[in-house]
């Protein structure tokens, strides 16, 4: 039989671990992508969780902001129109009173309890007719405003809403005009202007930056005070001069406030990038005044502005980028962990593999060492068996001689005494033939209920011609119904090794003695050959077992009377029964010789005989000797 080497030859190992080498080389840089997917996977889903709760915030603070702007705008909205159901006011923008001293001092009043700017009533040509402020030197009496588009809108029938600089005063504010009435027909217009510098105060307290831009883009309300008076969007000609022309910045340079849009996210809100500021701007404000922005707007009612909520998203990044990391580094452990998985289920496989066929070289081997020690037992018996059956040919050759001649003479019961004879001399050499041919034959070895009683008696049958030689006693106690799961064959062949082991240790003394019981006791049966020959030294002891371990000098010519010699009796005895999911074990007896146990899975035997097979019932008995 080839014999495998249980370890990798040289080349294979190296060719081993090289594949090991390209897979995990293979395996790292498409570890190292998935950990970069997971990455970028990770930051934008932060991000856009970030940026959703971004634009919830935002998009609460611009309806709060909003609310108040237009709660605080409105308050204004009547306030002109209510001018025009004034007596004095109508006789004095159609020329019906031409002095307007008690107006302007009715309008003083008013103006100073509104705490407006200014309040005046111009008539139908857009000269102003009477003003709150007609005692200072920059008064607007007199003055020309039909340029004025909040007087255009009124003189053409409609409310005026208009933000503007003041032309007088360069002052800020939100124009309100109504048309003056009177039958049905315009005669006059009456204006309310009013400062938003109260609100734009408190939003210095807000924790974004927000800012208010009219229907020109120009930002006319920002919680920055540098982004005043600055444009959202890049400013045409055409619009710049027809701003020169209405005066309505008064002329103020209306530089770009430089917001780059980056990414629209919603109809409403869009990723900005505001520039830097030139001067100290960004350490005055609560709130970063650069970088980038979710940008929010809504429109202001009763206005033509927009409202622009900033919401800085720089934490937001902060935030995705930790994330993101933490994603990565996550998977690529992750990732690690399965890598070193798999290989470790690799290493088990290949481990299992081995193991499988090493199991699988040793049964085989095992298998042809049992055969082997049986055919060596054979031959051990052959010389035995020759001498013992030499002896009733012998008497056979006689007996049959005679008979011939008692048949001669007319003796018939002489001749009939020896035929008997005969045949008890043929059966017994059969019942010797038949025992070889069972024990030679190679057992399939599946376990059955086996009735060890007979397996037992035929080891002591095929040992039984050393027995006799020997003076040792032999005493069985061994119950008929003690049974064990297993081959009986093989059980036969366990129990031979043992009787011929007790044998050699028992040879050349006086008073030998051999013991072999069985017993069922807690689902297991165990048989014990037991003697009181040498026992077994503590040299001996660990390492009953091994294979080619032997203290038995080696047979002259093979002529050797012993069992063994070889050490392998005890190995292969302990291989079978551990087949039958058994245990053989040895031990020094009490009175100082070995003990060998063989404990076995208990068995019932069947109630049928028929189910026993026909080989386990043959149990000849040695004819008594002649
Ligand atoms: P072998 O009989 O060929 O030596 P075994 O494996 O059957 O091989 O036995 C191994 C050794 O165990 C023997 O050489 C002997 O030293 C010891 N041994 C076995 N049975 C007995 C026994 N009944 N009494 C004392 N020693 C024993």
């Amino acid at each position: 039989m080839m014999r495998r080497s249980p370890f990798l030859s040289l080349p294979a190992f190296f060719m081993q671990i090289t594949r090991r080498v390209r897979t995990i080389g293979l395996l790292l840089p498409v570890l190292a992508g998935l950990a970069l997917l997971a990455g970028l996977a990770g930051f934008r889903i932060s991000e856009g969780m970030g940026l959703a709760a971004l634009q919830e915030t935002g998009r609460h603070r611009l309806d709060l902001y909003a609310e108040s702007l237009e709660r605080e705008i409105d308050k204004y909205a009547y306030f002109p129109a209510t001018l025009g159901l004034e007596r004095d006011v109508l006789d004095l923008v159609t020329g019906r009173a031409p002095l307007a001293w008690g107006l302007n001092r009715y309008l003083e009043r008013l103006n100073e309890r509104a705490g407006t700017l200014s309040i005046y009533v111009l008539n139908r040509q857009g000269r102003v007719v009477a003003a709150s402020n007609w005692n200072r030197p920059d008064s607007f009496i007199g003055e020309d405003l039909s340029y004025r588009p909040y007087f255009i809108e009124a003189a053409a029938g409609r409310q005026g809403r208009l933000f503007g600089v003041g032309t007088t005063r360069g002052e800020a504010g939100y124009y309100l005009s109504s048309p003056l009435a009177e039958d049905g027909a315009i005669v006059g217009v009456a204006v309310v202007k009013v400062s938003l510098e109260q609100l734009e105060q408190s939003w210095s307290t807000v924790e974004a930056p927000v800012l208010v831009s009219d229907e020109n883009g120009v930002v006319i309300l920002a919680s920055v005070p540098s982004w005043k008076f600055t444009t959202l969007r890049a400013m045409d000609e055409p619009t710049r001069r027809q701003f020169d022309r209405t005066l309505q910045y008064n002329a103020r340079p209306l530089p770009p406030l430089g917001l780059t849009p980056l990414d629209r996210i919603a109809p409403d809100a869009e990723l900005v990038q505001l520039a830097r500021p030139a001067d100290g701007e960004a350490e005055t404000a609560v709130f970063p005044v650069s970088g980038s922005f979710l940008a929010q707007t809504a429109p202001l009612h009763g206005t033509g502005w927009t409202m622009t909520v900033l919401s800085p998203v720089s934490q937001i990044t902060g935030m995705a980028w930790t994330r993101a990391a933490l994603a990565a580094v996550g998977s690529a452990f992750l990732g690690i962990l399965l890598l070193m998985w798999v290989q470790r289920r690799g290493h088990l496989r290949d481990l299992e593999r081995k193991v499988e066929e090493r199991t699988r070289n040793l049964r085989a081997a095992q298998d042809e060492l049992v055969h082997a020690g049986k055919l060596a037992v054979i031959g051990q018996l052959s010389a035995g068996l020759a001498h013992e059956l030499n002896q009733p040919l012998a008497a056979l050759r006689t007996l049959s001689g005679n008979t011939v001649k008692f048949l001669q003479r007319g003796n018939l019961d002489a001749a009939k005494s020896n035929l008997e004879r005969i045949a008890q001399l043929v059966d017994a050499m059969g019942a010797l033939t038949s025992q070889l041919k069972s024990f030679a034959r190679k057992s399939s070895g599946a376990p059955r209920p086996v009735a060890v009683r007979r397996p037992i008696d035929n080891a002591l049958f095929l040992l039984e011609q050393r027995l006799r030689r020997s003076d040792i006693a032999v005493t069985v106690d061994v119950p008929e119904d003690v049974a064990a799961l297993c081959d009986p064959n093989r059980l036969e062949q366990v129990l031979v090794n043992l009787v011929a082991n007790g044998l050699d240790a028992l040879a050349g003394r006086t008073g030998g003695k051999m013991t072999l019981t069985a017993r069922t006791e807690d689902g297991r049966t165990r048989i014990q050959v037991a003697d009181n020959g040498h026992g077994l030294s503590e040299d001996v002891l660990p390492r009953l077992f091994e294979p080619f371990f032997t203290t038995k000098e080696a047979a002259k010519d093979g002529a050797r009377e012993g069992s063994g010699g070889l050490g392998l009796g005890l190995a292969i005895s302990a291989g079978i029964v551990r087949d039958f999911d058994g245990a053989l074990t040895g031990a020094n007896g009490a009175d100082g010789g070995a003990v060998f146990t063989i404990d076995l899975p208990a068995a019932d035997l069947p109630a049928d005989p028929t189910t026993i097979l026909a080989e386990d019932l043959a149990c000849p008995t040695l004819p008594p000797p002649p």
